[in-house]
């Protein structure tokens, strides 16, 4: 498996196989049912891309760091080095946006080095890193988000009900978000693949390889 037929492969996801993986971790990932996880699913792409869509109705021509900017956030420009740990971006409130620029901007590199260019659209992965934690900002200053709500009923007593947070819908809301932004071409799930290559190779092929069992299999509940 080369990273050219890898990249290939996911290309051809479409969106709703990406469920399994968008889920498969969390504090309650295994005890969501499966025609649950296809209702949030499609609930916290919806308002990704929902906000997304206001804010290029809104600015036409903003870059993401425009939106960054008119947001009330911040880019810290050190390069963020915990991409060992497979983070390339982080999010501290109330304001602050870092992300691995060098791994970045090396992914782009190597993926239009590999002919890949097509994958991502041309767009910079810096550019949707900055997206997805511009969204978890946007959630940090409206707690009426539905990746926000607190969706998974923990426990009922009589006519009470206890509801916790699913944590992986932030993610599946910022993903959305970053791509109809950005206009990446992708999924933005695929990008880890490339984030990854560029540390070890061998990574990028276990990513492969780990989403393939998650959700090649698995097909999407329609
Ligand atoms: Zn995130």
């Amino acid at each position: 498996m080369t990273i050219e037929d890898a990249a290939h492969s996911l290309y051809d996801f479409p969106a709703q196989k990406w469920i399994p993986y968008a889920f498969s971790a969390g504090a309650y990932a295994g005890k969501i049912k499966k025609e649950d996880k296809y209702k949030f699913f499609s609930g916290a792409t919806e308002c990704g891309n929902n906000i997304a869509r206001k804010l290029l109705c809104k600015y036409p021509s903003y870059t993401v760091k425009d939106f960054i900017i008119s947001e009330g956030a911040r880019i810290i420009n050190d390069d963020i080095k915990t991409e060992s740990l497979g983070i390339f971006a982080t999010y501290t409130e109330p304001d602050e946006i870092r992300i691995a620029k060098g791994v970045a901007d090396a992914a782009d590199e190597a993926i239009e080095k590999a002919g890949l260019s097509y994958i991502t659209g041309g767009i910079k992965i810096r550019d949707v890193l900055y997206a997805h934690e511009l969204y978890h900002h946007l959630e940090r200053k409206d707690k009426s988000l539905y990746t926000v709500q607190k969706h998974f009923l923990l426990f009922r007593i009589g006519t009470w009900e206890y509801r916790s947070q699913i944590r992986c819908l932030s993610e599946i809301g910022a993903m959305a978000f970053a791509q109809k932004l950005t206009g990446l071409a992708c999924s933005p799930y695929i990008l880890d693949m490339f984030l990854l290559y560029v540390i070890r190779p061998e990574q990028a092929i276990q990513f492969y390889n780990r989403v393939m069992k998650i959700c090649g299999e698995d097909e999407p509940c329609t």
